[in-house]
């Protein structure tokens, strides 16, 4: 699916899930107090901007991807900025040949932006910025630079690597349902 950059995230209309990365099988579904602006939701045919990002950058957007499992229930997102899809045998997780990032991941990351508004991206987009040269808009380098997931403010959930999460919001159990 394709989202312009900084447009209103619609791809899902109920609110954020966010699992507990330590186990996988805790999270805490709200409807977020913030906005969320999509950024790296490409696809062929569609323009985008690339270019060299800031030293830095990549290696911390995967911090975050790394860090976080948001709406990962939703299932596999392949790219297909990627010339050829991949045979079955070729096991998703792993990178294609020459590849930093796997072209293929599930869920999305949200990134702490001005106050009130979240930047909302698949986990693929470290695949893009990394091996297809995709440059994000500015304002998301820069919430990325400053966004540190591993954060003291995770006390209360600490899988869940994302300071904004409402005083109400509880933890579940994936059995739970
Ligand atoms: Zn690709």
């Amino acid at each position: 699916m394709f989202y312009e950059d900084l447009s209103p995230y619609a791809y899902r209309d109920q609110g954020d899930t966010f699992f507990d990365v330590t186990d996988g099988m805790r999270f805490a579904s709200f409807e977020p107090a913030y906005d969320r602006l999509n950024i790296g939701w490409l696809e062929a045919g569609r323009s985008w901007p690339s270019g060299r990002a800031p030293r830095n950058f990549g290696r911390r957007l995967l911090a975050v991807i790394d860090a976080q499992q948001v709406n990962d229930m939703l299932g596999l997102h392949e790219c297909d900025l990627c010339p050829t899809p991949l045979p079955d045998s070729h096991f998703w997780q792993t990178p294609r040949p020459g590849d930093l990032r796997a072209s293929a991941g599930t869920g999305e990351i949200r990134v702490p932006g001005s106050p009130g508004t979240v930047f909302a991206a698949p986990s693929l987009v470290g695949h893009y910025v990394l091996d297809h040269r995709y440059l994000p808009p500015q304002p998301f380098i820069e919430a990325v630079l400053a966004f540190d997931p591993y954060g003291t403010w995770q006390a209360r959930f600490p899988g869940i690597r994302f300071p904004w999460i409402p005083e109400d919001a509880v933890l579940r159990h994936v059995d739970d349902e």
